[in-house]
Parts: structure tokens; sequence; C-alpha cells
């Protein structure tokens, strides 16, 4: 089947044979266990990580509607199996979690995610952590490094890195990708020899702004791991949030591919605009020094961040645009704006922010669907305040 194709079907092959439309929502926290000794070995085959069994037994141990999403996300993945968590960040810790039997020493590649950096830096996880830049991955392996993370797009610089040269750079090394910003529509990091792709599902995958979720896409031993964390935890994802995630699986290509276009738009006349001092969209000439877009990427993707000249200016911005919402999060139907050092990014301190590239008058922008000259027009009397935008 085409990908188009299985984002639309994966998950769903037999709801022809239970007569129905759309999947099932199944509630449950528990299921009738009338024979005992089944249930005994459904529930020690499930504590152990297996992806499914004669009977759920207990809603922390499966879901039979999260289980259509993660079949739909493995498939867009290209992985045996996925593994749906209860959030973004309860994903990622999930990983750390299951990987340091096989070392504390961990390889962070910045930028990450802000609560990524934060989760790593508390010490939370009583986790070694080596901070590197992409070219410094070879150098900061271990014998006891148990595995390498690394995000691209960069969240909020849009910085691609090199997957290919990471995986390379890691050896032996599991190599996990948190590929929010790009969805599996425009990168497929296991194709490229990552171990594990981490996904905040918040962002496109739901789409609409009304799921919080997280999801890894990885083979079968890496999933037993990530499941046994998760049934020990319980950081399991509501079933509502299951269905809601494998129904935006359908639209997912359509659309981050219309929210690119417009972002491209947008890019292309923030980059000469008089007012804004720079625009960071890998799509724009010079922004993709390695090639990656058509190679790696598919496209350039829907999130673009600009600078303007100090944070009174951003702040101005983010209190006048009317279309866009100013919020954090991305990957929503709607377009959002948000202030990275004053937000999403807030929690790593000064230093790292400056260090980051991450300036008081940067502004992301997640690119919604909406007509790209009403986003223009929005962002232009947002820019430039109400005088100027009357006076053109
Ligand atoms: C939002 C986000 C996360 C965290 O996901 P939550 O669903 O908010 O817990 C992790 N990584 C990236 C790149 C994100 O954008």
């Amino acid at each position: 089947m085409a990908w188009d194709t299985l984002a639309v079907h994966a998950g769903r092959g037999d709801l022809r044979e239970l007569g129905v439309h759309a999947p099932p929502l199944d509630l449950s926290t528990t299921y009738p266990v009338p024979d005992r000794a089944a249930g005994t070995e459904a529930l020690e085959a499930l504590a152990s990580g297996q992806a499914s069994a004669s009977n759920p037994v207990y809603a922390r141990l499966h879901n039979p509607t999260v289980a259509r999403f993660e079949q739909g996300l493995a498939a867009l993945e290209g992985a045996t199996d996925a593994v749906a968590f209860a959030s973004g960040m309860a994903a990622i810790t999930a990983i750390f979690m299951a990987m340091r039997s096989d070392g504390a020493h961990v390889v962070a590649v910045r930028p990450l995610y802000g609560g990524t950096d934060h989760l790593l830096s508390a010490g939370l996880l009583g986790l070694d952590v080596s901070w590197v830049q992409p070219d410094g991955v070879a150098a900061a392996i271990r014998p006891e490094t148990s595995l390498v993370l690394v995000e691209t797009p960069a969240n909020p610089t849009l910085a691609l890195v090199d997957l290919k040269d990471i995986v390379a750079q890691a050896g032996d090394v599991p190599v996990v990708v948190d590929s929010t910003f790009a969805t599996p529509v425009l990168q497929r990091p296991l194709e490229l020899g990552a171990a594990m792709v981490v996904h905040s599902a918040t962002k496109f995958l739901g789409g609409h702004g009304d799921v919080l979720a997280g999801v890894v896409a990885c083979g079968g031993e890496f999933a037993a791991k990530l499941r046994q964390v998760r049934v020990i935890t319980g950081a399991v994802l509501h079933p509502l949030a299951g269905y809601l995630l494998h129904r935006g699986l359908q639209t997912l290509p359509v659309r981050v591919r219309k929210a690119q276009e417009n972002a491209q738009v947008l890019a292309e006349r923030l980059a000469s605009h008089p007012m804004v001092l720079g625009v960071r969209y890998p799509g724009l000439p010079g922004q993709d020094p390695k090639g990656l877009v058509g190679t790696q990427m598919k496209g350039p993707g829907s999130i673009l961040a600009f600078e303007v000249a100090s944070q009174n200016h951003a702040d101005q911005i983010m209190a006048s645009v009317k279309v866009m919402t100013p919020a954090v999060s991305l990957g929503s139907t709607d377009t959002l704006i948000q202030q990275p050092a004053g937000l999403t990014h807030r929690i790593i301190g000064d230093a790292a922010l400056l260090e980051g590239g991450i300036q008081l008058g940067l502004l992301r922008v997640s690119v919604g669907l909406e007509d790209p000259e009403d986003l223009w027009n929005d962002l232009c009397q947002a820019i430039e305040g109400p005088q100027l935008a009357a006076a053109k």
C-alpha cells in the first residue's frame, strides 16, 4: 500500500469484519476474567511487555483502542511496533527508564525541547548526561552509554541535524530521534538507522489542539521494554485520546502538506519585511547547508521562527495578533505564535538560551491551515502596529 493509503487505513483492517465503519472506543478499566488461569497467563504476558494477549485484564496493561492508534503510527514510521503514552514527556521519560539498565550515561544533542532539556538537567532520573553539538557525538560515547538523543528539526532554531551522520557517530549505541516537528509525513528516522522515533503526539499527530499524548515507534525488543515501563509507572494514554489520535492520522498527510505550503509563503515574505531581523526556516535559501530538505526530509515543514529587535516588540506582536492564536504548542489546525525565551524555553536558563541562539526578540510560529493571505495580513498589522499598518 502507498503511504497515504496507509495513513487512512492502518489499524482498521478488521472493521468490515466487525460490521462497523468507525473503530470501537473501548473505555473499560477492567475486563471479565471468567477463566482465572487464562487471566493469569494474559496478565503475565502483558506485564512482561507483550503487545496483546487473549484478555486485556486491566486498562493499565492494555487497551484495544489505543492499540489501533499504535498500529497506525507504527505503519507510518515503518516500525514493527509503537507504544503510546499519556504525553510526549511521559514517552521520553519512559525511554530513559527503559534504557537505564544498559547504562546510566546518555548523550544529548542540544538544542532539545525545553521539557526534555529540563528532565535531563534536573537529575531526576539519576542519569549522567553529556551535552554535545551534532559533531560531538562520537567523542562522547562511552562503554556505559545507553542512548543518544537528538531532535530535528530543532526547537526553536529550526536547525536540521544530519541523522545518518549521528547514527554513524553513535556506532552500536541506539539513537533516539524526537521527530515531533517533522512527522512521518516528512521524515522517517528508522529508515536512516535510528533505533526509536518519539513524538509529542499532542502536536501534529492529534493536530487539533485537543489531545495530550506521546508515542514511540521502534522494533519489538525496545517496545517490550517500553510497555513494561508503561505498565509499572502507569503513564498510559486514555482510550478517547487514542481514538482521536488514530482519527488524526487519516488527515495527517493533507494537513502537514497544506501547513507547509503556507509556511513557505510566510517565511519568504517575513524575510523581506524591514522590521524583521531574520527568519529561520529550512525552506529559505542558505538555511539548509547540508542539503537535507529533499533527502532526509521531504520538505521544510510548517514551523518557522523570526526575530524582531526587542522583547517589547515581540510582546506587542503576541498581544496584537487576531487570526493567529498567541499560545505555546504547535501542529494544530490554527496558527500559533509564541516567544520561546519567555515561554517554552524559559525553564532552561539564560546561559543556555543565549548559547542556543534563542534571542528575546525571537518568535516561533506554527503555521496552520488558514488562508495564507489572512495570516500574512494578521502578521503585518501585529508587527507594524496600528499606525504603520493604517498608513500603508
Ligand atoms: C511538545 C514537545 C514535547 C513534549 O510533549 P508533551 O506532549 O507536551 O509532553 C517533546 N518534544 C517536542 C519536540 C515537543 O514539541
